[in-house]
């Protein structure tokens, strides 16, 4: 079924048949404390008839989200603690995020973000913001790379994102410039030649980075809006979120990371679920990532690997988090054990 237009109230989502309506009063109260917006290819993308569907699963409302648990945080990552001025998270050395809006096509239930974004949340950056920011990412040398997220950057229109990227263009230190977006998948209609015009800012490379959970997302729309980005000289990578119920199967993982491939995005990171709010019910265990990342290695080909990272509350950055293939060798032998994708240690070096 076509709804056809973006679904942003619960009455919508039951009028649409995605939900029954005995669910209204439970929809109508987490929308009242999160964002809710599915665009007409996630309403598609479900299939109303299974209560576990992975769509509905990632952008229906569900009552858990007011459950709050102890040890979550409004900013699990630490976005603030590390904002110099308004827009700019400059966590690391050479790069720095820069949050232009607050506000995507579609909200997540298990967003980093969902006590930021959405409507009524933080403001986009105003004019005076944006230029302060880019007067911090000026008159820091060592800033190598920008990477544009929010918020879905890609929502701004193609005159805004061109006017930045001139802006950008015109910083010497800046050679990459990174996008982060769910549209190519989720709202293929925005990626026109206007906007990947004005995603290429010339001397600088840009990259893209799909994020895309399962592999029903990348349908035929979606697949040709990011062959229009490739095509254009754009390279594209994906990061996934790993979520309960939606990817947590060796089976999905694996298709979607091959669909990805299919589509020349290469899967960069797989995110182990972040403490928001309200998303216990959508995290698994690192355990449980770690064995899935076991399933993928050596049964699929090295381009399907992304890496399995978490990011550390409190702002202290991503760290990869296995599994490990490297043993403490045995006392017979001294050096160290690599175990294989079918789990078989192997000394290192081989004994003499
Ligand atoms: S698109 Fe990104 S920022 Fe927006 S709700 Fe989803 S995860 Fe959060």
């Amino acid at each position: 079924m076509t709804t056809g237009r973006t679904l942003t109230k619960s009455k919508a989502l039951i009028e649409a048949g995605l939900v029954p309506p005995e669910r209204l009063r439970e929809l109508e109260r987490v929308a009242a404390r999160y964002a809710v917006s599915l665009t007409p290819e996630v309403a598609d993308l479900i299939d109303p008839a299974d209560p576990d569907d992975p769509i509905a699963r990632q952008f229906v409302p569900d009552r858990r989200e007011l459950d709050a648990l102890s040890g979550e945080l409004a900013d699990p990552i630490g976005d603030d603690a590390h904002s110099p001025v308004e827009g700019i998270v400059h966590r690391y050395p050479d790069r720095v995020l820069l949050k232009l809006v607050h506000v995507c096509p579609v909200y997540c239930r298990f967003c980093f973000r969902r006590e930021m974004v959405g409507p009524g949340r933080r403001p986009a950056l105003s004019r005076a913001a944006l230029d302060a920011a880019l007067g911090y990412v000026r008159a820091h040398p060592e800033i190598w790379e920008v990477i544009l997220t929010g918020g879905d950057p890609l929502i701004l229109s193609p005159r805004r994102l061109g006017a930045l990227l001139r802006a950008l263009r015109a910083i010497e230190h800046v050679k990459v410039v990174r996008v982060h977006s769910r549209i190519p998948a989720l709202d293929p209609g925005r990626i026109t030649p206007d906007l990947v015009r004005a995603l290429k800012a010339s001397g600088k490379a840009t990259y893209m980075v799909l994020h895309a959970n399962h592999p029903r997302e990348l349908t035929a729309r979606a697949r040709a809006a990011c062959a229009r980005i490739i095509d254009a000289g754009i390279p594209m990578l994906s990061q996934t979120v790993l979520i309960r119920g939606v990817n947590d199967s060796a089976a999905t993982l694996a298709a979607l990371m091959r669909a990805l491939v299919e589509c020349r995005i290469k899967p960069y990171y797989l995110h182990h679920g972040d403490l928001a709010p309200g998303t216990a019910h959508l995290r698994t265990t690192i355990e449980e990532g770690q064995a899935l990342m076991r399933a993928l290695h050596g049964h699929n080909s090295g381009l399907c690997q992304p890496t399995y990272v978490v990011d550390i509350p409190g702002g202290h950055g991503k760290s990869p988090i296995g599994p490990n293939y490297l043993h403490r060798g045995t006392d017979l032998h001294r050096g160290v054990e690599i175990e294989d994708y079918r789990g078989c240690r192997h000394p290192y070096p081989p004994p003499a």
